[in-house]
């Protein structure tokens, strides 16, 4: 059951992605979109006319965006929207707040508490309501959602997902160790785990026929549940056909507490390989501190990763390899992990993941792939020189390599997010066919000589006249935020519209 809407043609610069280093600047051009959200064609202005023709759409049934011919001499341009591929919208109060708290102190002093809290439907709606108006003003056009151990709160995120309009992914989380949370916010058994697990993703599945908002399968991490819940959990997951999220290797306590608790697997990727959770609709978090034999297991069975720097930093656990893991065909993706990430922007992310990429390679910094039996694979790139000057001419191009530039990043935060969903078909770039899901940016007016103060700018993002395409994105991504984004559209349906753009 697809919704009909009005035809529609953008008309402006569109940019995207085409492969992890290349960005693609398409000035003068329109997009049609047709009445189910999906691009129908991509043609230069100058062929408009012929392009409706040939596509039999009748001009008086148009609408446009802008809607009058745009005088604004502002740097604007459509982007795919972005997918965050991992964020708990039952955390989004906590957004910000995290002391000086790790992993495991974080979840026991601020986590739960404010997660049993949402058992409350009217909590649960305010904290969930305000998280999807959040991050679709930032531009997420896709979330794949944790919310919390209710059935009934976890409905609830969905079906505001579907009332806003956010393309989503709604787990429920399944946490049956009673070890490892509190006794007020556990399941009571894995019996219990699993069939509340099942009862919400069909709920969701039934709510939903367009497939916009799905259930992902979501045992919280492995700590958080036994070996029977884990193997159940899998089984939901194949009998629906639907993806599996959780988190792994984020902390090297929690790392080694899995290895105590689990003693009869190799690693924590064998764990839930052995368990039935990994395959090519598996998002794990974080790993930061895989061996190379988790990461090829990751890579053979077709699992990605969500890489979520602001979390990492925040709660100091560590910095994922990021450049390794693409080199060696990884799937990897951008999450806010809201709120162990403290913004619920993806432009953030991209930010932190290009700063982490350089973080790993200051000397002295530990970082990298390791073998299982702990060694460091590249403890040569970052270990072995103390100083800059003194590095080799190939210690300083590996270095080099492991940083993420500004167009890789973006990649991660459109392309690679879809890659990591199994929506690489349907949104995270503007080709024929692919649902219109998009953000429209106002980078302000380019600063010349005889600028007067405040003129023309939008928000902290200055660019100043004869920048090229290359340094206006790398303003947006190290300066800008939720106020260059203008309006946002989700399979053609505008979700954000802040009408100034239209002046
Ligand atoms: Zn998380």
């Amino acid at each position: 059951m697809a919704t009909t809407q009005q035809r529609t043609i953008y008309t402006g610069t569109f940019i995207h992605c085409t492969d992890l280093s290349k960005t693609e600047i398409l000035t003068n051009t329109s997009i049609g979109v047709d009445e189910h959200g999906k691009i129908a064609f991509i043609t230069p202005v100058d062929t408009l006319s012929g392009t409706l023709k040939s596509h039999s759409w009748d001009p008086a049934e148009i609408r446009h965006f802008p809607p009058a011919p745009n005088s604004s001499k502002n740097i604007s341009f459509f982007f795919p929207g972005f997918l965050d591929t991992h964020i708990h919208a039952s955390q989004h109060p906590n957004a910000g707040i995290f002391g000086k708290s790790t992993l495991l102190s974080w979840l026991e002093t601020y986590t739960f508490p404010l997660e049993y809290s949402l058992s409350d439907p009217r909590t649960a709606e305010a904290a969930y309501s305000t998280c999807i108006h959040t991050t679709l003003a930032h531009g997420t056009t896709t979330a794949a959602y944790y919310a919390t151990i209710s059935v009934e709160s976890t409905d609830i995120l969905a079906r505001l997902c579907r009332e806003l309009g956010q393309r989503a992914f709604v787990g429920r989380c399944a946490m049956d160790n009673a070890d490892f949370q509190p006794s007020y916010y556990c399941d009571a058994d894995a019996d219990t785990a699993i069939k509340a697990s099942r009862e919400s993703a069909e709920s969701i599945l039934a709510a939903d026929p367009t497939g916009l908002v799905k259930p992902i399968i979501t045992p919280r991490f492995a700590l958080s549940c036994t070996e029977e819940s884990l193997k159940g959990l899998a089984s939901i997951a194949a009998d629906l056909k639907i993806p599996i999220q959780t988190h792994i290797s984020e902390n090297l306590d929690e790392v080694a507490l899995v290895a105590r608790t689990f003693p009869g697997y190799s690693s924590y990727a064998h764990l839930y390989h052995n368990c039935g959770l990994l395959g090519p609709n598996t998002v794990l978090a974080h790993a930061c501190h895989l061996s190379q034999e988790e990461v090829s297991l990751i890579h053979t069975t077709g699992s990605s990763i969500s890489h979520c720097p602001a979390s990492n930093t925040s709660l100091g656990s560590g910095l994922c390899p990021v450049r390794e893991l693409l080199d060696q065909g990884v799937k990897v993706g951008l999450g806010t992990d809201v709120s162990g990430g403290y913004s619920p922007s993806i432009l953030v992310a991209a930010r932190e993941a290009g700063a982490v990429s350089r973080l790993r390679t200051a000397p002295g910094v530990e970082t990298g792939i390791h073998s299982l039996s702990g060694k460091s694979l590249i403890t040569t790139i970052a270990t072995t020189t103390d100083n800059e000057s003194s590095a080799t001419t190939s210690e300083k191009q590996a270095r080099d390599k492991l940083k993420l530039t500004v167009e890789e990043t973006l990649y991660l935060a459109t392309r690679g997010g879809a890659q990591c969903l199994g929506l690489e078909a349907c949104v995270g770039g503007f080709e024929v066919g692919k649902e219109w899901d998009a953000q429209f940016i106002d980078l302000g007016a380019e600063i010349d000589a005889g600028y007067v103060l405040g003129g023309g700018s939008v928000g902290n993002v200055q660019v100043w006249k004869g920048m090229e395409w290359e340094e206006r994105l790398a303003k947006w991504v190290y300066q800008g935020d939720e106020r260059n984004v203008k309006a946002v559209w989700v399979r053609g349906r505008m979700v954000v519209d802040k009408v100034a753009v239209r002046a």
